[in-house]
């Protein structure tokens, strides 16, 4: 068992919950977790309503392939009943995270009792904020807002090739969104500004790319899915347009 799942030893936890969303880090962490504690954790998943199709394949196939004791998790309302209300997520209004996965996450933990373990694939390279910030420095740690409540990032200082060379050495299948689109969460995403990626979707599932376009002509006409420093259109995405016209 490797140290820091050792260092997580020393409280009785009544529940391991490792956090998988079906990418390549979590999946990883799921891989290491179950080779230090076997089938005794809880495996949660949430299924935020724009989760990619293919995720939710490949989360069902793997949870089936390991045996998995899984709660998928959704959000109290449709992601495009939010947006209707509240407007597109962006940068600076980012409730998509709060309300499709932290709430849920929140009622979970609230419903199970005792010393909590959440095992993340958090990895402090994947941003700058990530890599300064205090609470990322130390891979065990208690959490600050939930009692009786600790957080274990197995793989917190590794590296995108340690990652990928894990999941071959250990013949762990990919998750395929990577390859079709790039990412693997959610099939729109305020920060995914990738033109490939939305004419993929639009190519692969038709009727889920319709779902922004209606939102963005109907549900709320004349302002855009995506704003990077100015606003980005979906509806108006054209394959044979230069990549640079848009995103
Ligand atoms: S993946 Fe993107 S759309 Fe989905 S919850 Fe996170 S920020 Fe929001």
């Amino acid at each position: 068992m490797s140290g820091v799942f050792r260092e997580a030893e020393w409280i009785p936890f009544e529940n391991r919950v490792c956090f998988w969303s079906g990418g390549k880090d979590s999946t990883v962490v799921l891989h290491l977790t179950r080779k230090a504690w076997g089938d005794d954790i809880k495996v949660v998943f949430v299924d935020t309503g724009i989760t990619l199709p293919e995720t939710l394949e490949y989360v069902e196939r793997m949870a089936e392939e390991w045996s998995l004791n899984l709660t998928v998790l959704k959000p109290d309302l449709d992601f495009w009943d939010y947006v209707a209300k509240n407007g597109f997520p962006h940068a600076k209004s980012l409730w998509c995270r709060r309300l499709l996965k932290l709430e849920p996450i929140k009622r979970f933990l609230y419903r199970i009792h005792g010393y909590r373990l959440c095992i993340l694939g958090i990895r402090k390279r994947e941003s700058v904020k990530r890599f300064t910030a205090p609470w990322y420095q130390k891979p065990f740690y208690r959490h600050k807002r939930f009692k009786f409540t600790y957080n274990l990032c197995p793989i917190l200082e590794w590296t995108d090739s340690q990652v990928d060379n894990y999941l071959k050495k250990n013949n762990i299948p990919v998750n395929p969104c990577y390859k079709l689109y790039g990412t693997s969460g959610c099939y729109y995403c305020p920060y995914v500004a990738n033109k490939n990626h939305y004419l993929n979707l639009k190519r692969l599932h038709p009727e889920l790319f319709e779902n922004i376009v209606y939102a963005e002509t109907v549900a709320r006409k004349g302002k855009s899915a995506l704003y990077t420093n100015r606003q980005v259109f979906i509806h108006k995405l054209k394959p044979q347009t230069a990549l640079t016209e848009y995103i």
